[in-house]
């Protein structure tokens, strides 16, 4: 009997054993299968570090790569030092050795012979369409700018105010001499045969409707428009066409640009130049 307990002890002593030594097994084994699992994550992990470290510098380098294209493009080939691009304002004043060869035009009129034949064109195709443009001014000496200017002055100390105020007001009509675009001989003054009076409502007649559409495929551009009058410096004046060259009067209709701002535009190109040059 006792024999019998001792062996039956003695079984559930071993199967306990075999029990728990499986136990232990599967624990093992358990442990060793996540510290494998672990190793593969870190490994993973290290590779896809290194995907985004390469994926990073793939994209630095393209940005590097693409740095010139992203830079703005210069998109018309011409130059602030164009001829047709003089720019003549109350801080740019005509060059003291500017000179330019003068041709008659419409008979009673003179202008850069270089702008001749476009500025017939445009006054041909504006009469073949049944309009009546007229030129009412054209290149001026600088001593016929100082008469104007004077005249003009005069007219405002005569409404009393003070010769510095007069000339301030004056200069936004008519240009102090040496700053206006007639005496370059690149500009025109031009009305409509109906109405030649030298305002706003010049702006209404079928000239200057014509002239403002289609002057920049002859080369010319409105110079002082009423919405850039804080750049021009000059009040709006829709008889006023200064000849700038078909290409940059296409380029500052469809961008809408005055001289002033066109200029700008073409300035910093030349100023990036001149840097990657020194
Ligand atoms: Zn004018």
């Amino acid at each position: 009997m006792k024999k019998i307990k001792e062996n039956e002890m003695k079984n559930i002593i071993h199967t306990n054993i075999c029990i728990l030594l499986t136990i232990i097994i599967v624990l093992i084994f358990a442990i060793f299968y996540k510290y494998v699992a672990y190793k593969k994550d870190v490994q993973t992990s290290l590779e896809t570090g290194a995907n985004v470290e390469e994926l990073y510098n793939t994209i630095s380098d393209e940005k590097t790569d693409n740095k010139p294209e992203n830079k703005k493009e210069k998109d018309i080939d011409s130059s602030t030092s164009d001829w047709e691009l003089l720019l003549v304002n109350k801080n740019h004043k005509v060059p003291e050795s500017y000179s330019m060869e003068l041709e008659e035009i419409e008979t009673t009129h003179k202008v850069d012979k270089r702008i001749a034949e476009a500025l017939n064109q445009m006054l041909n195709d504006a009469r073949n369409e049944g309009l009546s443009p007229i030129i009412c001014s054209s290149y001026r000496t600088n001593a016929k700018q100082k008469q104007l200017y004077n005249n003009k002055a005069k007219e405002y100390k005569r409404l009393g105010y003070s010769n510095d105020e007069a000339e301030k007001l004056a200069s936004y009509w008519v240009a102090v001499p040496g700053t206006g675009e007639h005496e370059t001989g690149l500009a025109v003054d031009i009305v409509s045969e109906s109405y030649q009076i030298l305002d706003e409502k010049q702006e209404e007649t079928e000239v200057q409707k014509w002239l403002m559409e289609n002057s920049y495929k002859y080369g010319f551009t409105l110079r002082y428009p009423t919405d850039k009058k804080e750049i021009t410096m000059i009040n709006y004046e829709p008889w006023h066409y200064r000849y700038v060259g078909i290409e940059n009067a296409t380029y500052m209709k469809e961008h809408d640009m005055c001289l002033e701002e066109y200029i700008d535009y073409l300035k910093q190109f030349e100023e990036e130049e001149y840097q990657e040059l020194i």
